[in-house]
């Protein structure tokens, strides 16, 4: 430290960063922008010839840390190392990346039961940016091979499997072909099973999202999201649509996320396991009259979800007989699961998706789709599984 300088000034000064050693864990760099060496390093990195961050909006060494592990987890056993690149949340990877993509008179092709966010932005926001979607049900391949010839315009195939609620899967390798073969950009959202149970990249598709606010972080405790993809020459474009549209993750809930994901390996092995139990013990429950589950062989995507799944997942969701009277005692007699609209955390979690997710849904289309007002969702936990089971066991001898 300069001794001749006032102390109102070594109030403000920096560290220089010569005095320890390289930290365990990475740590959460908050600052907002980064020293240059020089003027030629600044240079350097300013125009690309060098590596190194410059602001934190452009990236952060923590953010960008997490988002390489994220990338590599979801193109685990690739020949190719995808990129990744961390938002502000799941919805902001979503718009982020679309917007980067598609231009006005582009459109979206999609399914019907998406994630309630995603629908609202098809279907409130990006009409107004000339950006259409098409909602149609992505099982019958054929039928979209002819909705493609008469629909040009449509660029980007979006979607997500497991569904929610119902759990309904999609077969991604078929869909990954049908994409390269019209010339689509593909996108799965794989919130839902994480790269530990399925990885999308790896049967074909382009790009994986995720809201890290759910398995990934895996404790509530942090709001992220991240875009993932295979072709490293459509990072600069997606990135300068992150940089200048601002969606920005920050470096505690990026932190955040990096330790969540220590465990998330055991996590999906336990939440898999638990919700086996569950559902299996609820199938064989006089009260329940359905157990929407990809673990059990009932369940009308079995077969897909074991193609291309390692694990069943913590998803479930079943329907008590009574409709909305036995869904609301059955969750208010609840104790150890608590009703939260999230999922994928460690504590076990119920949604009533009828009053919550999908209250804006046209209740005929729900009750098509299987969402009944006795419908209850479940984010399984990792608690012990008996205990879960004996919380499920008493709310339903209450109703
Ligand atoms: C929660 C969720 C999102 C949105 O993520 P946020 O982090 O809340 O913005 C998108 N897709 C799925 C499947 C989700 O569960």
């Amino acid at each position: 430290m300069n001794k001749k300088m006032h102390i109102d000034t070594h109030c403000v000064l920096e560290y220089d960063g010569k005095n320890f050693s390289q930290p365990h864990i990475l740590p959460i760099y908050a600052t907002s922008s980064f020293v240059m060496e020089s003027f030629e390093h600044g240079e350097a990195v300013f125009t690309g010839q060098k590596q190194g961050q410059v602001y934190g909006r452009y990236g952060n060494p923590t953010v960008d840390e997490v988002a390489a592990k994220i990338a590599a987890l979801e193109s685990h056993g690739m020949e190719k190392q995808a990129f990744g690149l961390m938002t502000s949340s799941g919805m902001s990877a979503i718009s982020t990346l679309l917007q980067s993509l598609l231009q006005k008179g582009d459109a979206i092709l999609t399914q019907e039961d998406l994630y309630g966010g995603t629908t609202e932005l098809f279907k409130s926001v990006f009409p107004a940016m000339g950006i259409r979607t098409f909602f149609t049900d992505l099982k019958d391949i054929s039928a979209l091979e002819v909705l493609i010839k008469n629909n040009p315009d449509i660029k980007v195939l979006y979607f997500e499997t497991p569904s929610n609620p119902t759990c309904s899967c999609l077969d991604i390798k078929a869909l990954a072909e049908f994409s390269k073969k019209n010339g689509l950009a593909s996108i799965v959202d794989n919130t839902f099973c994480t790269p530990v149970i399925q990885q999308p990249l790896q049967l074909g598709v382009d790009f994986v999202i995720h809201s890290t606010t759910k398995y990934l972080n895996g404790h509530g405790n942090s709001i992220a999201g991240i875009i993932v993809g295979i072709d490293e020459a459509r990072k600069p474009a997606i990135w300068k649509t992150l940089k200048l549209m601002g969606g920005t993750c920050n470096p505690f809930d990026a932190w955040l996320v990096h330790i969540g994901m220590k465990t998330l390996g055991l996590r999906m092995e336990k939440h898999s396991s638990n919700a086996m139990s569950l559902a299996t013990y609820l199938e064989n429950h006089a009260k329940v009259s359905k157990v929407n589950y990809v673990g059990l062989k009932s369940h009308e995507s079995f077969e897909t979800a074991s193609s291309q799944m390692r694990l069943p997942g913590g998803m479930l969701s079943f329907e008590v007989d009574g409709g909305y009277e036995a869904a609301k005692k059955c969750i208010n007699s609840l104790s150890l699961a608590k009703y939260a609209p999230t999922l994928g955390d460690v504590n076990t979690l119920v949604l009533h998706p009828r009053t919550s997710s999908h209250l804006n849904v046209d209740p005929a289309i729900s009750e098509k789709n299987g969402i009944t007002q006795g419908l209850i969702r479940v984010s399984v936990g990792i608690e012990a599984t008996d205990d879960i089971l004996s919380d499920f066991e008493n709310a339903l001898n209450s109703i």
